[in-house]
């Protein structure tokens, strides 16, 4: 590729709505302009690593044993509501009509495509397992797309699906793409870590989700230090620890005027906020119900959700307060409490001597103890973990980071193959339902985790396999002739070793030259100047360590095919 022809327009300025360092960076470089929001074009070097991004998922999926498929973007609204998720996707699907004034949906995922597929056309245990694949565009209408490709609505995705014939087959099916998502982000120079997950609207019971940690990621995972417990923090477990405090004598009531949120009041009392009993009323399928939870603890929405085995719940809001009096805004408590269940946190198991509200206006209680004072419909782990939490597995201490989510698998079960019917025999002719897995990786979000986790205040720094050249060839002072000369026989020798080279023939300033080839970040940078007039050698830079190295073109061609592995 030269320079001069290629179509990179690079931006001195980042667009105002970028708020981190991929989208910024992605738009400077000229790798990636907005058409309307959260939908983009990559342009020829955003291309070229999206497609090497690509071709490591097929390499791996193909020796996996996964075959390739493709299946159409736009699916007609009853393969959805076979599976009932025609009503259930919400606002996030995207839907449209055709002249006849069908409905149709552009996909999210594939799931009813793909089993419909495999039921017309796979009836026998001897068909089975059958695991098939696809890289495609894939649509969610997000309330609020941002952060470029990190939360796109439209945006390229490898989606996968494995069909068993029982559940020892799915899980020997979503070991084999567990193992091969492991290998396909550390090829892309992503580094990962497999975390336990919820499984969401795409449903099923199992799902780990690969985490590329990151400052930006907009989910947090806890990780033992110890053993290789890690799971999204919506749904990390944790040991309580025990209360340190003994019973309480006996309730007692304290006037606390104006004091309603756990800060005031345990500033007020001079106690500390794990010893509050946190009240929070929640208004579920129509009914208040009770969660109690330590006054420094976040109660957490999906193990609430499983908790209550429904996704229909809401905190109280003003108008649930005024239908409900009897509960007083502020100064809810558990003593005498009166609600269709009152769930505890484990942490509050055998808790004594605590604060909470008195249901009376302007009054808390003191001495509290669970068990004497008040009782529960049932313990649940309903909080979240945060740093420093004890390991559920092994008791040592659990770190929480950010991460951005590249990849997720899912045991599905049968959640899809019951309701639709995707039936085989078995060896006695016994019609059985087959057994899912399904399996995806967001391909451009792999590429905006890898600038997250590779750049600089002066731009990008690809992975070699997945850069959009492997050397960038710097001629300075490209009017000189005998320069120009040694850099057209450097990239026509990459050529001709099937090496991809970027060769920089703009007759611009050195500045310009390495501003821009900072930016677009290629790892390794051939400089052809001074040094070449003396003695014919030219500079190796490396683009991650800024490490140089004078040598022969020759001897630089051999390094970089080493560090290719050819
Ligand atoms: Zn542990």
């Amino acid at each position: 590729m030269r320079q001069s022809k290629l179509f990179v327009p690079t931006l001195k300025e980042s667009p105002a709505d970028a708020e981190i360092a991929s989208h910024r960076l992605l738009v400077r470089a000229g790798f990636l302009r907005k058409v309307a929001s959260g939908i983009y074009e990559l342009l020829p070097l955003g291309a070229r690593v999206v497609r090497k991004i690509e071709g490591i998922v097929r390499e791996e999926m193909n020796a996996a044993g996964a075959q390739e498929v493709v299946l159409p973007i736009m699916q007609p609204r009853e393969l959805w509501e076979e599976s009932g998720r025609w009503e259930k996707y919400g606002p996030e699907m995207m839907r449209l009509k055709d002249r006849a004034e069908r409905d149709f949906g552009l996909g999210p995922t594939a799931e009813e495509v793909i089993t419909d597929l495999v039921r017309t056309n796979a009836s026998s245990w001897r068909d089975l397992p059958i695991n098939l694949y696809q890289i495609g565009d894939k649509f969610r209408d997000e309330v609020r797309p941002r952060f470029g490709l990190l939360r796109g609505r439209e945006f390229l995705m490898k989606d996968g699906y494995s069909f068993d014939r029982d559940e020892e087959g799915m899980r020997r099916s979503y070991q084999a793409m567990y193992d091969a998502y492991g290998r396909v982000f550390t090829r892309c120079g992503c580094s990962w870590r497999a975390v336990e997950a919820d499984t969401g609207i795409i449903g099923g019971d199992v799902s780990h989700e690969f985490m590329a940690p990151a400052e930006v990621g907009e989910d947090d995972i806890a990780w033992c230090e110890d053993c290789d417990y890690a799971a999204n923090v919506t749904l990390a477990a944790y040991r309580r620890a025990e209360p340190p405090w003994g019973e309480g004598r006996a309730p007692e009531k304290v006037h606390t005027p104006e004091q309603r949120t756990i800060a005031e009041v345990s500033s007020f009392l001079g106690m500390e906020p794990e010893r509050f009993i946190k009240c929070l009323m929640f208004l579920v399928e129509d009914e208040p119900v009770a969660v109690l939870v330590p006054g420094d603890r976040e109660a957490g929405e999906i193990k609430l959700e499983r908790v209550l085995g429904t996704g229909e719940f809401r905190l109280f809001g003003e108008e649930d307060w005024e239908r409900f009096p009897e509960y007083l805004q502020g100064f809810v408590g558990p003593v005498g409490l009166r609600a269709s269940r009152i769930i505890a946190d484990e942490a509050l198991r055998g808790a004594g001597g605590m604060a909470c509200g008195a249901n009376e206006r302007d009054y808390h209680l003191t001495g509290v103890d669970e068990g004497r004072d008040f009782t529960v419909s049932f313990f649940e782990d309903v909080t979240l973990a945060r740093d420093g939490d004890a390991c559920p597995r092994c008791g040592g201490a659990m770190r929480v980071e950010a991460g951005i989510e590249v990849g997720q698998v899912f045991q599905l079960g049968l959640k899809y193959s019951e309701p639709m019917r995707c039936l085989y025999d078995d060896e006695n002719g016994e019609s059985r339902p087959m057994v899912m897995g399904t399996y995806g990786i967001g391909i451009t979000r792999v590429m905006a985790a890898v600038i997250e986790q590779h750049h600089d205040e002066r731009g990008m720094i690809w992975p070699l396999a997945i850069a959009p050249a492997h050397l960038h060839v710097l001629p300075l002072n490209y009017e000189r002739e005998n320069r120009r000369a040694a850099a057209e026989k450097l990239y026509e020798s990459c050529l001709e070793r099937g090496l991809e080279a970027l060769l920089d023939d703009r007759e611009e300033s050195a500045g310009v030259k390495f501003a821009d080839a900072d930016l677009i970040g290629i790892p390794y940078r051939a400089v052809i100047g001074k040094g070449y007039d003396e003695d014919g050698s030219v500079e190796l830079q490396v683009r991650e360590t800024g490490e140089k190295t004078r040598m022969s073109a020759e001897a630089l061609l051999d390094l970089l095919a080493e560090r290719l592995g050819r």
